[in-house]
């Protein structure tokens, strides 16, 4: 089937050679050869089920762990961000739809006085982005909550997979990528207004004392290795500040590349590969990057 028959049977929500830039927090990246943000799970559905198979799939969520190169993705770009539904079962259980933001959740459990996700407050991906990187922060992370998930090949075909099923590690899980996230279930328990939302201001403060806010960021740039902590990693090998074009390592948080103003994904990816190097040279450590990198360079 030709692209422009395809598209016009989804016509409302597909978009060719759409910017990708203003869809990830870096500020950054080229162009989505084809774009579609499904509006139900089912559109979804009937979307993978009818596209060309040569088109290669390739799916967003708030693009917040996202480096999207400045010569864009081929093949098709799903935006998941309008699939955001949440609610809750009589026994606790906290559902999300894939492309709810991770705050939108942990404000709903407050709100219905269930504790369990107040780390996803200051995370600011979605629930399928989250599930994907296995997020954590402030000693939880999707492991240790998320009972099983509802996801759909990219053929069109659904699966439930449990907690177990991922093999879920620090920032990775364990599946092949064709597998698109639409809906998790998450195990909570009763708690206090009161205290839920003590814990949540305590995560907002510590994050806007440690973390740069308001600016334009991938977060972590790099995992931690084993029993070390790449920002400091980073800052002993003297990469506070270190910029390249609009590229800059924060002097607040060196584990982050804040985009000053245009930079370029190519100044930004460069920047990370000098720092690997300079951190190489002074510790013989070699970081690895924990903002994915996609798309043509
Ligand atoms: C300011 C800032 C602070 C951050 N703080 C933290 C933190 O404390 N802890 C932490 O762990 N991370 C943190 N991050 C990183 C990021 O928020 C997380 O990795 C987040 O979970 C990514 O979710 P996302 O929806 O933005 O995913 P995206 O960046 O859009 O995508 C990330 C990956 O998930 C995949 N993906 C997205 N949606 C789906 C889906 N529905 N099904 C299958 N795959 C999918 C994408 O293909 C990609 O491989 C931070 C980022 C920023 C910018």
């Amino acid at each position: 089937m030709k692209i422009d028959t395809f598209k016009n049977q989804f016509v409302n929500n597909i978009y060719l050679n759409q910017k990708l830039a203003k869809y990830t927090w870096f500020g950054v990246g080229g162009n989505a050869e084809i774009l579609y943000i499904p509006e139900e799970e089912i559109s979804l559905e009937k979307f993978l089920k009818n596209k060309p198979n040569d088109y290669k799939v390739f799916t967003i969520g708030a693009g917040s762990n996202l480096l999207i190169r400045d010569n864009g993705i081929n093949g098709i770009t799903i935006i998941t961000k309008k699939l955001n539904r949440i609610s809750i079962d009589t026994n606790g259980i906290i559902t999300a739809n894939c492309g709810a933001i991770d705050a939108d959740v942990a404000r709903f459990a407050r709100n219905h006085n269930r504790t369990g996700l107040e780390f996803l407050i200051g995370i600011p991906g979605t629930i399928g982005g989250g599930i994907k990187m296995n997020s954590g922060a402030f000693g939880t992370e999707f492991k240790d909550v998320l009972i099983d998930v509802k996801a759909i090949n990219h053929d069109g075909k659904y699966k439930i997979f449990s907690n177990k099923d991922l093999k879920m590690k620090y920032r990775k899980i364990d599946l092949k990528n064709e597998w698109i996230f639409l809906s998790a279930r998450f195990k909570t328990s009763l708690s206090t207004n009161e205290s839920i939302k003590n814990k949540m201001k305590k995560i907002i403060q510590s994050r806007k004392n440690a973390q740069p806010t308001g600016v334009k960021t991938g977060g972590s740039t790099f995992k931690n290795p084993l029993g070390k902590k790449s920002w400091q990693l980073i800052d002993q090998a003297g990469c506070r500040g270190l910029k390249i074009g609009a590229a800059m390592i924060s002097e607040k948080h060196c584990n982050f590349i804040v985009n000053l103003e245009n930079s370029t994904a190519r100044q930004i990816e460069e920047l990370g590969e000098l720092v690997k190097q300079k951190v190489f040279k002074t510790s013989g450590i070699k970081l690895s990057w924990e903002i994915e990198r996609v798309g043509n360079k």
